[in-house]
């Protein structure tokens, strides 16, 4: 049986990565609407070589090139929030969220609607509105597959395992290109240095967070909604390898983990398998002979307070993911425009939590509460930031 697979953000990182699965195993899976940002050009390319069946950009204003771009090609195609919401209302078998940031959580959410199986990468749909996410998936009968590779892994060492039995999870961080530098050195960093990740090839967002470590805090709480496990039951662990991504202790001392090279078509073929392993071509296999040695050592909160901050929003819980989420959005986006320094990052997210603090105590009922809150967030941080840029 063909499957068909519709993919939020197929012209970014993960898009690519799946598309490229894809195109390896076309007798399994074909392509059904693919879903940009932007990039007309990028999309209607990518749409003629994968044979899409539908292709939309959020971006209404891209309609147009995007209608001259896939001219003669017989592909449908929109832009603007109807022809995404249309993109994943076709039919199909799995849909990968692929899209960065909160602007991923409307599609997300309404594959969940429609009981899709989803492939998650976005984790910002679990950060702002968790609650909402896991309790809609039980209601409309959509299952949830993690692509993000710590919780794929821990998916993998949990098995059939009850949570119950479970001590607590792991996930590991390679600590980014900021581990061994002095506090001083990072203060100064620049967005390119910032971006250089020394293991995973990734899109611009998520590679400023996991040098911040924010990534790391953003899947604690990915792993709180994703497992059910509470706060204390979770922690981190630098490991530079990014070999091991999650490990599961159990209350018997056992310990189960998963292992791959940092690859992200690992996690998304395991979820694309949907129970039956699928080869990879020009994947690396693992050889752990070759690589060594594997070391760990503790997350430094200090020279990484995001770490801190996201820990502190997960135990507050209500909406202060939501918030935080929200903030560092604005925060890195400014880091990268050079407008702002990398501990201004932590600043911002940490005063945002603060200020919202007593507004936000209750989880958000829905993804429109979500996103209501997010909008207000990032509009006191678009304010707080220029006061920054000249403090
Ligand atoms: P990229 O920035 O590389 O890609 C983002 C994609 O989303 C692009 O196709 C972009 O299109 C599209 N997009 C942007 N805005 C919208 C919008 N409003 N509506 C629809 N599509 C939009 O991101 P990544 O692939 O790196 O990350 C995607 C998600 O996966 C993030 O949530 C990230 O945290 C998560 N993730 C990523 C990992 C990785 O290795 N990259 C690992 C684990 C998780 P355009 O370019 O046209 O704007
Ligand atoms: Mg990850």
């Amino acid at each position: 049986m063909t499957l068909t697979v519709t993919i939020l953000g197929a012209t970014g990182s993960i898009g690519r990565s799946t598309t490229d699965l894809l195109a390896q195993h076309p007798d399994r899976f074909r392509v059904g609407a693919l879903v940009g940002g932007r990039d007309a050009v990028a999309l209607a390319k990518l749409a003629r070589e994968m044979g899409a069946q539908f292709a939309a950009l959020a971006d209404a204003s891209a309609g147009p090139a995007l209608a001259e771009a896939l001219s003669g090609s017989g592909i449908p195609n929109g832009a603007g929030e109807s022809a995404v919401l249309e993109a994943v209302a076709r039919d199909a078998d799995i849909v990968v969220a692929a899209v960065s940031g909160a602007a991923g959580l409307k599609p997300t959410h309404a594959a969940l609607r429609l009981g899709r199986t989803v492939a998650l990468a976005n984790k910002e749909s679990l950060v702002c509105a968790g609650d909402a996410f896991m309790r809609d998936a039980a209601r409309y009968n959509a299952k949830l597959l993690p692509v993000d590779s710590e919780h794929n892994a821990l998916a993998q060492a949990l098995g059939n395992g009850p949570v119950s039995d479970v001590a607590k999870m792991t996930i590991t961080a390679s600590g980014g290109p900021f581990r061994t530098w002095t506090r001083e050195r990072i203060a100064a960093a620049s967005a390119t240095e910032a971006a250089a990740h020394p293991t995973w090839s990734m899109g611009m967002k998520i590679n400023i967070d996991s040098a911040s470590l924010m990534n790391k805090g953003l899947e604690l709480i990915e792993a709180h909604h994703l497992f059910a496990l509470e706060p204390e039951r979770l922690d981190v662990i630098v490991h530079p390898q990014s070999i091991v991504h999650g490990l599961v202790y159990w209350l018997d001392g056992a310990v189960t983990a998963g292992l791959a090279m940092p690859d992200m078509r690992v996690p998304i073929a395991h979820c694309l398998g949907l129970g039956d392993r699928l080869t990879i071509a020009r994947g690396r296999p693992l050889d752990l002979a070759a690589a060594g040695s594997l070391t760990f050592e503790p997350a430094d909160e200090a020279r990484f307070p995001c770490l801190r901050i996201a820990r502190a929003a997960l135990a507050d819980g209500g909406a202060a993911p939501t918030v935080m989420n929200a903030a560092n959005e604005i925060a890195v986006a400014a880091f990268i425009r050079g407008a702002i320094r990398f501990y201004d990052i932590a600043d911002l997210v940490e005063r945002a939590c603060e200020h919202f603090a007593a507004r936000y105590r209750t989880a958000p009922a829905d993804v429109d509460e979500a996103l209501a809150i997010d909008a207000e967030v990032r509009a006191w941080s678009l304010e707080a930031t220029p006061r920054m840029r000249a403090a």
